[in-house]
């Protein structure tokens, strides 16, 4: 399986090692497989028996044919391993008897960037031997919460890596500002930056762009590497717990093999519902993709109307993980239905005019795979007590959203099919808001409002989300902005 960019026409093939170690293609496209692997329906029974290492290990051979079966299947075993995933990597849970919500949040972090970041180092650690790299690849991440922390545990102690974490020191929440600061391993560096969310992010972009920073660096031997949601190395991981939660469904005997079901998928930057309608492509009997969105509802209307329109107020919301305009994804479904040369085109007007509208075909060939609500605060917040009180079953602020949009389509088609509602965050990663729901107080801190949480509804703070206040403070700095490259190099000379 060779590789392409997303905006290219002509025939620049590279093998997925490169594009994993790339993330963007050099025309500022994504990376893309040439054709989606299929899988059969005899294929998928072969699966049921498997543990998730081995259903992972499966698909990635699908598409990660420059790596052996050996290779992921060793890589998938650790990174998905009981130590890392104490009660499985992606458990379903029959919500209300129509909605299967996939757990995604039993990682080291508590939200389902795990699912992905867990496994993506090793993948990278491989191309740089596969492509004979001998420098050290530096990620740099600019982060306003989670990804920051769920890089930061992905890339800890992985040989010839080393991440650096910057973070807005006012910006971010008592919880993740502590699970960043108490950050283990020895090759990781965490910086508070006086400023905000987007003076860390402008400040990473610019020594991704400094010639004289890359030759600095290079003269360590080092490279700089990024680590966001656009890599493939990121997407891959996602479509395996998609196929994994069908076997289950078949096997747990909410689903009979080959039967169809729906699947919805709280979104923001389209990267987890785009994994999910690959698995569809595959050959996963999948019906419809409901795309659920916050009050940032830029997708709702996309897929309903077929304007992209990020000229809009941005809102901050109780499910800030979907607090996007700019949903970078997105761009690889355009190419899958429309191709590169429409994709570049539409890409361009984006970058111009913060707008794009798709023709009439297809608008229709993405309405028959997608379809698209949102939740307002107040419908997020009600999902999460009805669950709750009718099922016994707490969910965080963005699973809300998702239980809200798919219970709105269940109601709106009276379609019969099981929905399986990706579940992304702990409830516990959310706690201060998961509780104001459930019980309309809001005055409790960050920390007092886990113990809340837990006395209130009788479960269980997550290992990683408790005790964080004993920890030992290792990164408890902040620099000016202006500070940044030198932070940086300092960090590559340790
Ligand atoms: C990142 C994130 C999302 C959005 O995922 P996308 O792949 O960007 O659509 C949803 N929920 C949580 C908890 C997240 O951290």
């Amino acid at each position: 399986m060779k590789y392409k960019s997303t905006r290219s026409t002509d025939d620049v093939l590279i093998d997925s090692a490169v594009a994993i170690k790339n993330g963007l293609a050099p025309d500022g496209g994504l990376y893309m497989p040439q054709t989606v692997p299929s899988i059969t329906k005899e294929e998928i029974e072969s699966l049921l028996e498997c543990s998730y290492a081995e259903r992972a290990a499966y698909i990635f051979s699908k598409y990660l044919t420059d790596y052996s079966i050996n290779e992921v299947l060793s890589d998938s075993t650790e990174a998905y391993s009981k130590k890392r995933f104490p009660k499985g990597a992606a458990p379903i849970h029959d919500i209300d008897g129509k909605v299967t919500a996939l757990e995604l949040w039993h990682g080291p972090t508590c939200a389902f960037k795990d699912m992905a970041l867990q496994i993506m180092p090793r993948l990278l650690s491989r191309a740089l031997v596969k492509t004979g790299e001998k420098r050290t690849a530096l990620i740099l991440v600019a982060t306003s919460g989670d990804t920051g922390k769920a890089a930061l545990e992905g890339y800890r102690d992985i040989p010839q890596i080393k991440i650096k974490v910057f973070y807005p020191i006012d910006g971010v929440s008592r919880v993740q500002k502590l699970q960043m600061q108490t950050q283990e391993g020895n090759n990781v560096d965490v910086v508070g930056i006086y400023g905000n969310f987007d003076d860390a992010q402008s400040g990473v972009k610019r020594i991704f762009g400094d010639a004289a920073m890359a030759d600095a660096l290079d003269k360590e031997g080092a490279f700089l590497s990024s680590a966001n949601s656009i890599n493939w190395g990121r997407l891959v991981p996602q479509i395996v717990y998609y196929v994994s939660a069908y076997c289950d469904m078949v096997a747990s005997g909410q689903i009979s093999l080959g039967e169809r079901i729906d699947v919805c998928v709280p979104t923001g930057n389209f990267g987890n519902i785009f994994a999910a309608y690959l698995a569809k492509r595959m050959g996963l009997p999948i019906e419809k993709l409901i795309c659920a969105s916050n009050r940032n509802n830029v997708l709702t209307d996309f897929i309903r109307t077929g304007t992209y329109d990020r000229n809009r107020t941005f809102h901050t919301t109780s499910s800030p993980s979907m607090d996007i305009l700019i949903s970078s994804n997105l761009e690889r479904l355009l190419y899958l239905i429309a191709g590169s040369e429409k994709t570049a085109l539409y890409m361009e007007e984006l970058a111009k005019t913060g707008k794009y509208t798709v023709s009439q075909e297809e608008l229709a060939a993405i309405q028959e795979s997608f379809t698209a609500y949102f939740a307002t605060e107040e419908e997020c917040f009600a999902s999460i007590k009805q669950a709750f009180n009718e099922n016994g079953y707490l969910m965080d602020t963005h699973t809300a959203v998702g239980y809200h949009a798919a219970s709105a389509y269940i109601k709106e088609t009276g379609a019969a099919r099981r929905v399986l509602l990706a579940s992304t965050a702990s409830p516990y990663k959310f706690a201060y808001s998961v509780l104001e729901a459930l019980s309309g107080k809001t005055e409790k801190g960050e920390l007092e409002a886990l113990d809340a949480l837990s006395a209130l509804t009788g479960t269980e703070i997550p290992a990683p989300l408790s005790h964080l206040d004993e920890k030992e403070l290792r990164f408890p700095s902040a620099i000016e902005k202006e500070e940044m490259p030198k932070s940086v190099i300092d960090f590559v000379k340790r």
